[in-house]
């Protein structure tokens, strides 16, 4: 099945911000006329931008993250903040992210409980904390 371009950019970076926006919801995409563009930028408007393409069963998701993201909404979308599995309380706050880790750790303001949700991540079986 042929690829189809959820997004058309005039410049490479805008491309390249939305295409890691995509990836981390696990949408496999790629860009065409990128290296072209990098190159020359100021051809971008005679052979009609920067397109990002995906699978054709990946359209409609695509398409709904792209207008959340042209919108501002994707912190929302990326941060849902669960409840704290000891207490239940909603008074959970997200710890700021280190470099490497590539999972969110929450503290429970109600009890003190820590945990993280690496187990709903698809690690790397060499990662080593
Ligand atoms: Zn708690």
């Amino acid at each position: 099945m042929a690829p189809v371009t959820v997004a058309v950019f005039y410049n490479v970076l805008d491309a390249l911000i939305f295409k890691s926006f995509l990836e981390s919801y696990s949408v496999t995409c790629f860009l065409a006329d990128d290296t072209f563009l990098s190159i020359h930028p100021m051809a971008s408007q005679a052979i009609g931008g920067v397109k990002l393409n995906v699978h054709p069963d990946d359209f409609e998701k695509a398409s709904a993250l792209f207008q959340s993201f042209k919108e501002g909404k994707n912190e929302e979308l990326l941060a849902e903040i669960p409840h704290c599995p000891e207490c239940s309380s909603d008074s959970v706050l997200p710890l700021p992210p280190e470099p490497g880790i590539y999972y969110n750790e929450f503290r429970c303001f109600d009890c003190d409980h820590e945990w993280n949700d690496r187990n709903l991540h698809d690690l790397n079986p060499g990662h080593i904390e």
